[in-house]
């Protein structure tokens, strides 16, 4: 056994989680509220506003998604009898009128600056030449509150005469209305005519390096062929890539998927010196396979863990898809990736000494799900090939897991540890047992047993 505890990455980029929520397609009932996002030009700049009409006055509104407060201060009403608070009870914001009337119709203006949200997708993602993309789950909104039947949002989106909007892959000009579910999605708003090969529709930013545009437009099909050839080719439309610099005093970077479409934002100064560096290079190209590895995951958009606490599944094997394909596409990033694993490891145990797996995400350990999900698939990868000597590997068993989900088995670890049986390796399971058990010493002993298997 060799461990190299020694801190040898700086993560100059954050890989902030992207949720795939649990929260399946239901027929849903037709939203009662007309949502309305408008963006104009006016002798100041760009503006954009939010209305929501309401079929049936309320008492107030609420948003479907509520990852912090910051509505509070970045959506100003129109009306000044409206107010949006925080209701600290509920973890919600809440519109409503100061004066106590029925909310029929409100107007809001947005801040269209990026906003990093720890637990959600970012609201807008701005581009350097005054496009912009935002994230349409942001602004599904119910009379008095959101339940599950609330699944069906009717949007309407008006833009300035000579720009333009990309949705679902499609150019349309001055106005579009839609019909949105679930998690949303990311819609372009700008001047930008999109990209369109045979893999994707992608809108990448003008002003990005040229070497990270190069990247983007070759690395990232490259990444696609790979998952496509060892998990599922995608079916359907042609995804969407979106790639947004803002370039402000930050340092966040953010990327996602939601169904059909990755995202990547750049909130620095920093780029163009950036772009040279081969930390930064590698770290860039790890989070395009991460993202890409998200849309080839066997059902992804079902939801592949069963709730937060099970992260460890989609975000762990996504980190470790990244080091495949990785290792496999560029021979001299094995070092960088190896580095990533005795990080990752590290980093690992010592968070699980303060939290638990399962409730990581609770203690803001988000990071635990890909530090020691990956490890834990990495050990996964090696049982399975040397039990079947090479002729399955970690792919065949997500494969399962995909037609598991789909023949109607529950998402979620159980359905993934009920797939690792007929290998017969009563210690990998016991090892991942322990790794997400509440006892904080199993559970390191755990991930050490795990960090240590494939030697
Ligand atoms: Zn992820």
């Amino acid at each position: 056994m060799k461990i190299t505890l020694r801190n040898v990455i700086t993560p100059a980029l954050t890989f902030f989680i992207l949720l795939f929520t649990n929260c399946l397609a239901s027929a849903g009932t037709a939203s009662p509220i007309n949502t309305i996002i408008e963006k104009a030009q006016t002798d100041n700049g760009a503006t954009w506003a939010v209305s929501y009409t309401l079929d049936t006055p309320s008492e107030r509104l609420v948003f479907v998604r509520n990852p912090d407060s910051s509505r509070v201060t970045r959506w100003l009403p129109i009306n000044s009898d409206i107010e949006i608070v925080y209701n600290i009870a509920e973890q919600k914001e809440v519109v409503r009128s100061k004066t106590g009337k029925l909310i029929s119709n409100v107007s809001f203006s947005l801040t269209p600056t990026y906003k990093h949200l720890g637990k959600d997708y970012a609201p807008f993602s701005p581009f350097s030449d005054g496009g912009n993309a935002f994230h349409s789950g942001r602004l599904f909104a119910c009379a008095n509150a959101c339940t599950e039947e609330d699944n069906k949002w009717r949007l309407t989106l008006n833009v300035p005469s000579d720009e333009h909007i990309v949705l679902n892959g499609k150019v349309v000009k001055s106005s579009v209305s839609w019909s949105d579910n679930n998690d949303g999605r990311v819609v372009y708003v700008g001047k930008q005519q999109p990209i369109i090969t045979d893999d994707v529709v992608a809108l990448i930013d003008p002003g990005l390096p040229k070497s990270i545009k190069a990247s983007l437009e070759e690395d990232i099909p490259n990444m696609m062929a790979f998952f496509s050839h060892s998990l599922n080719p995608l079916k359907g439309e042609k995804p969407m890539l979106f790639a947004s610099y803002a370039n402000v005093d930050d340092h966040s970077t953010q990327g996602g998927t939601l169904p059909n479409q990755i995202f990547m934002h750049w909130n620095r100064q920093d780029l163009n010196e950036q772009a040279s560096n081969s930390n930064f290079v590698n770290q860039t190209l790890w989070f395009f396979a991460h993202e890409v590895a998200h849309f080839y995951q066997p059902g992804s958009t079902e939801g592949v863990s069963e709730n937060e606490e099970q992260s460890w599944l989609h975000e762990g094997s996504a980190d470790y898809f990244a080091a495949i394909a990785m290792n496999f596409l560029y021979e001299d990033t094995n070092s960088y990736v190896e580095s990533r694993m005795t990080r990752a490891f590290e980093s690992c145990t010592e968070g699980l000494a303060q939290t638990t797996l399962a409730h990581a995400y609770k203690n803001g350990q988000f990071n635990l799900y890909y530090s020691c999900g990956m490890i834990m698939h990495r050990a996964i990868d090696s049982v399975v090939q040397q039990k079947t000597f090479g002729e399955e590997t970690l792919f065949t068993v997500w494969k399962r897991l995909q037609k598991a989900v789909h023949s109607g088995m529950p998402p979620g670890t159980a359905t993934f540890l009920t797939l690792l049986e007929p290998y017969n390796a009563p210690e990998l399971i016991k090892a991942i047992n322990n790794a997400t058990s509440d006892d904080a010493i199993k559970a390191i002993q755990g991930i050490e047993t795990l960090y240590q298997l494939p030697e």
